[in-house]
């Protein structure tokens, strides 16, 4: 498709004709004012409310969709822009990874597009990013959404009265909790004043397991709410909600669209590395808005952020059962990787194992890479049988980790995947290897923190075997040791 100028306002054409452009072309793009007499689709303001779509998102044909740009119901946005003649993908916020093709829409020879966004339909030069912008649809303002019976420990209610607080006056805070400190429920509240408001809320993470995990429980407590899981191939896609739970790659598709913003784990890769996911959050948001970061080990800077007063930010030191975290203990085991070259383990983490095994209480065994705990896996299979490994890549690990859920695997190796969002009942953790550069001060504390996480067994032991202390290990205990002070000042904690 092509624009010509005409009236002020856009016309598409389907030919290359004599002064039409493709719309990145376009100097600036007229943007007609709403006419009150339009009779509007009402379906088109559900799906394009809050949102940018492309054409080929929408069923509707290019001239229905045109008279509601006509008439000043929907915004044509440049999908591509150009700054000092290079592109920015107006979606992702990408400006490094574009091609070109020819095209068949705009009949260019050499058309731009987006490589980065391209897994949710492509970004090109002549497609225009389609934005409601007649009369919103009318959200339900509820009296009292929240349906919830739960009790908040104290740390929580104290997390939760400043989450409410941050909503109303729509600020921005961290709730920084340790594992296990039951942070979801410190939202209840403040999500429901924010739908008092007759709010849109969005809580976006980095994985699909933790949306499947969360949908349920929030639809459960806020039952008069629409509620929609958002994530790649889920069909919710199209529903208009009020109340959304996405990965934070489906926030590519939202445009000024929530009035609560709430970031699950900030510092957990993806979001943490990729720019275009940040991008993606600042332009869902409205303005104004609220924004609540949740995070049990914020990174270098924001700590320091923290420290310095230059974030607004509160802590949840305790876990919501009230016993202490598992501080780590460090044993030196030598060089392991040249034992296990030899098909051996140090004594002392044998001992580990051993203890463990005898006792007939699980364990997971952190490695830093999958090579190494191939080699590693049948030194220790020869302790017990009823042994397993796990990575990434496996294509059992869904069975292996529920095995382990259910009590029918002892001991589990594993890499860095297991270090957050997973919780087994009762068991010890070793990580071997501690020293390697993988282990940072975030997983060494994600690890510790899988540790005594239930309330029928609040304690356990998690100890780095390593060849030489480092840095992340030691800032890893002290952050831990710290939140253990906090939480005994604060009486959050019993023991
Ligand atoms: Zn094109
Ligand atoms: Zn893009």
């Amino acid at each position: 498709m092509r624009f010509i100028i005409k009236n002020s306002h856009l016309h598409p054409v389907f030919e290359k004709i004599q002064h039409s452009l493709p719309v990145t072309q376009i100097d600036s793009i007229p943007q007609p004012s709403p006419n009150p007499n339009f009779s509007f689709n009402e379906q088109l303001q559900q799906l394009l409310t809050g949102k940018q779509l492309l054409h080929d998102d929408l069923e509707h044909s290019i001239e229905e969709i045109h008279s509601h740009y006509e008439n000043g119901y929907i915004q044509y946005r440049k999908p591509i822009s150009y700054q000092n003649n290079k592109p920015f993908c107006v979606r992702c916020g990408n400006n490094q990874f574009f091609a070109h093709f020819p095209c068949s829409r705009c009949h260019e020879e050499d058309c731009a597009y987006c490589r980065h966004c391209i897994m949710m339909g492509r970004v090109s030069a002549c497609t225009p990013l389609l934005t409601w912008s007649g009369p919103e649809f009318p959200l339900f303002k509820a009296r009292n959404a929240l349906k919830w019976e739960g009790q908040l420990s104290k740390g929580q209610e104290a997390a939760s009265n400043a989450v409410k607080l941050t909503i109303i006056e729509q600020k921005e805070l961290l709730v920084w909790a340790v594992c296990g400190a039951g942070k979801t429920e410190v939202l209840f509240n403040g999500i429901n004043e924010a739908l008092l408001f007759g709010q849109r809320v969005c809580i976006a993470t980095p994985r699909t397991d933790v949306v499947l995990e969360l949908a349920p429980r929030l639809k459960k407590v806020f039952p008069d709410t629409t509620v929609a899981a958002l994530y790649g191939g889920s069909e919710d896609r199209h529903r208009p909600a009020q109340l959304i739970i996405a990965t934070t790659h489906q926030l590519f598709r939202f445009y000024q669209a929530f009035d609560t913003l709430v970031v699950d784990e900030v510092d957990a890769f993806p979001y943490s590395k990729d720019e275009t996911l940040q991008y993606a959050v600042q332009q869902a948001r409205k303005s104004p808005s609220s924004m609540i970061y949740l995070t049990a080990t914020p990174n270098k800077k924001w700590q320091a952020q923290c420290r310095s007063g230059k974030r607004n930010y509160m802590t949840i030191p305790a876990r919501f059962h009230r016993f202490s975290l598992p501080v780590p203990e460090f044993t030196w085991c030598g060089n392991w990787e040249k034992l296990v070259e030899k098909q051996r383990l140090p004594n002392i983490v044998t001992r580990w194992l051993k203890e463990r095994i005898d006792a007939g209480r699980q364990a997971l065994l952190f490695l830093p890479k999958i090579a190494k705990m191939e080699k590693v896996l049948p030194i220790v299979q020869r302790l017990h049988t009823n042994i397993q490994a796990v990575h990434a890549e496996d294509p059992d690990r869904k069975e292996k980790v529920q095995n382990m859920r259910e009590k029918k695997t002892l001991v589990l190796l594993t890499t860095t995947i297991l270090e957050r969002g997973v919780t087994f009942p009762n068991i010890d953790v070793a990580v071997l290897g501690a020293e390697d550069r993988i282990f940072t001060e975030s997983a060494l504390v994600q690890i510790a923190g899988r540790v005594g996480r239930s309330a029928d067994a609040p304690t356990g032991n998690i100890t780095f075997f390593h060849y030489g202390k480092t840095k992340a290990m030691v800032r890893a205990k002290k952050q831990i040791m710290n939140m253990n002070a906090e939480a005994r000042k604060k009486g959050l904690i019993n023991d």
